[in-house]
């Protein structure tokens, strides 16, 4: 069995962190499957999706940090629309990541959360989740 769901976000700002654990909880366990795999997917080129910690705020703070000293913007890059650095992040991070879904529920550590990263806002954004399994 398969479901596909979408949602959106609306960012505020560059290097802004969402939560978005709760959602995907919900859509995995809307889904009726009961074990299997929930892929995360963001359809764009300049935020990506991630699993990091969710209870101390300094560390999403901290890995922006740690990603504007790996990709800052530089004079030499020619892409017109002025943001190749947060396309250089995207590609650092990825579009996307695959969680285990056990006993009808995303298979997450104490500390884990999925978070959804900007890193060109403000803008709409979509999410898509795909939950593959053996359904009750
Ligand atoms: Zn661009």
């Amino acid at each position: 069995m398969t479901a596909l769901a979408s949602f959106t976000v609306k960012t505020s700002r560059k290097d802004e962190w969402i939560n978005i654990t709760r959602e995907v909880q919900k859509i995995t366990a809307d889904s009726g499957i009961i074990e299997g795999i929930c892929l995360v997917f963001v359809p764009h080129t300049t935020a990506v999706v991630t699993v990091n910690e969710n209870a101390d705020p300094d560390v999403p703070r901290d890995v922006s940090l740690a990603l504007a000293a790996v990709s800052p913007d530089r004079k030499e890059f020619r892409h017109s629309e002025g943001n190749s650095a947060a396309h250089v992040k995207t590609s650092l991070v990825g579009p996307s990541v695959a969680l285990i879904v056990a006993g009808g529920a995303l298979l997450l550590g104490t500390w884990q959360g999925i978070w959804f990263n900007e890193y060109d806002g403000p803008r709409t954004r979509t999410i898509f989740v795909r939950v593959l399994g053996e359904s009750a």
